[in-house]
C-alpha cells in the first residue's frame, strides 16, 4: 500500500488557527500584539521569498512583524548596530537574522548578537544550550519543532524507537536529537562520514532526511513501514535529475518543463511512496511548519517577557512597600 502523505500545509494551518486567537488574547492582555523582526542582509532571491512567507504569516496571524533590510556590502559594524537597533526595540519580541548572509559576514557572529531573549531561531548558546540540558525557558529551533508537531498529530510513538536523523546541522540535525531524546527514542545522528548510511537508515522507524542533497535517500535507505520525514528544500534545474526525482507526479513534471526549477526534498518521494507507512512532501511537507513554529516562539518569547516584565514589577512595589 502506498505510503500516507502527511499534509504540512493543512497542520500549519490548524496550528496557526490557535495561534491567531492566542495572539488576540495577547494583545488584549498587555495591550500591544507580540512583534518579531527579521534582518535580512543582501538581494539572495530564496531568502527574500522566505522573508516575505514569515512577514506575511506573522502579519495574518495579527503579529507587529518587520524587516530590517541592509545592502549585499553592509559593513560587519553597521549591521551589528542594526541587530542591536531590533534588540532594543520594545516592539519586537522574537528576531532572527536570515541566512545565508554575504561572505565577508560571520553568521555565527551576527546570531549570537540576537539576546537569547529574543532568538526565535534557538541558536543562543543560552538557548541550545538549555535545550541540551532539557531546563525550560529557552526558545527552541523552528524546524525540529516542527518535524515534533508533525510526529505528535500522526501519534508517532517515540518511546524505544529507533529515530536516524541524516544531517548535523545546529539549525536541524542537532537540536531535532535532543528532542527526539527526550521523548525517549534511541537516536543515531548520521552526517557526511557515516559509513554505509543505507544500513544505518534502514534501522530506522522514524528517519529524518535534513541534508540538503536531493533525492539522497531512495529506497534502499527506508525500512519498510518506517514514517518519513523530509526537511530538504532543494531547487533544482537538471532536467534529468528532475525526470528522475519527479517521476510518477506528472503535474509536476508539466510545471517543471514549462518553468525548468523544480523544489525538491532530499528523499526520494516515489521511493517512499513505496516502502515507508507515511511521508512528507516537499514543498507542503515540514516547509510551512517550520515558518508556523516560528510565530509560536515569537508569542512564546512575548510571554516570557511579559513574565519577567511582572516580575519586576512585583519586585519594585514590594521593596516600596
Ligand atoms: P547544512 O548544510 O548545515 O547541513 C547538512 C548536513 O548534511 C551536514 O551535517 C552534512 O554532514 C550532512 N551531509 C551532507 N552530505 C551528506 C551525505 N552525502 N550523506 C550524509 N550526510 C550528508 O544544512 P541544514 O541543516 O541547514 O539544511 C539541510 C536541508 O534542510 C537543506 O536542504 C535546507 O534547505 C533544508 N531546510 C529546510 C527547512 C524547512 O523549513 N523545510 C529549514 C531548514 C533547512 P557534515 O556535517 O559531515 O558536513
Amino acid at each position: 500500500m502506498a505510503a500516507r502523505i502527511l499534509d504540512g500545509k493543512a497542520l500549519a494551518r490548524s496550528i496557526q488557527q490557535r495561534l491567531a486567537e492566542e495572539v488576540s488574547a495577547f494583545a488584549d492582555q498587555s495591550g500591544r500584539a507580540p512583534g518579531m523582526a527579521v534582518v535580512l542582509i543582501g538581494d539572495d532571491p530564496a531568502s527574500a521569498v522566505y522573508v516575505r512567507n514569515k512577514e506575511k504569516a506573522a502579519r495574518k496571524l495579527g503579529m507587529h512583524s518587520e524587516v530590517v533590510r541592509l545592502p549585499d556590502n553592509a559593513a560587519r559594524e553597521q549591521v551589528l548596530a542594526a541587530i542591536a537597533r531590533s534588540a532594543e526595540d520594545p516592539l519586537v519580541d522574537g528576531m532572527l537574522v536570515q541566512l545565508p548572509v554575504p561572505p565577508h559576514l560571520d553568521p555565527v557572529e551576527l546570531q549570537h548578537a540576537v539576546p537569547a531573549s529574543k532568538d526565535v531561531d534557538g541558536l543562543h548558546p543560552a538557548n541550545a544550550g538549555r535545550l541540551l540540558l532539557g531546563q525550560p525557558g529557552g526558545l527552541i529551533a523552528c524546524t525540529p519543532r516542527g518535524v515534533m508537531a508533525v510526529l505528535e498529530h500522526e501519534g508517532v510513538e517515540l518511546e524505544g524507537a529507533q529515530a536516524v536523523i541524516v544531517g548535523r546541522s545546529n539549525i536541524v540535525g542537532k537540536p531535532l536529537s535532543l528532542l527526539l531524546l527526550a521523548r525517549h527514542a534511541t537516536v543515531t545522528l548520521c552526517h557526511s562520514r557515516t559509513r554505509d548510511l543505507a544500513a544505518v537508515c534502514r534501522r530506522a522507524d522514524v528517519l529524518v532526511a535534513a541534508v540538503g542533497v536531493p533525492g539522497l535517500i531512495g529506497l534502499e535507505h527506508i525500512k519498510p513501514g518506517a514514517v518519513v520525514i523530509d526537511v530538504g528544500t532543494n531547487s533544482i534545474t537538471d532536467p534529468a535529475l528532475a525526470e528522475r526525482l519527479l517521476a510518477g507526479q506528472l503535474r509536476r513534471l508539466e510545471r517543471f518543463r514549462d518553468k525548468a526549477v523544480a523544489l525538491v526534498g532530499d528523499v526520494q518521494f516515489a521511493a517512499a511512496r513505496e516502502r515507508a507507512a507515511c511521508v512528507t512532501p516537499v514543498p507542503g511537507g515540514i516547509g510551512p511548519l517550520t515558518v508556523t513554529m516560528l510565530l509560536e516562539n515569537t508569542l512564546i518569547a512575548a510571554r516570557y517577557r511579559q513574565g519577567r516584565e511582572q516580575r519586576r514589577v512585583g519586585d519594585a512595589s514590594s521593596m516600596s512597600g
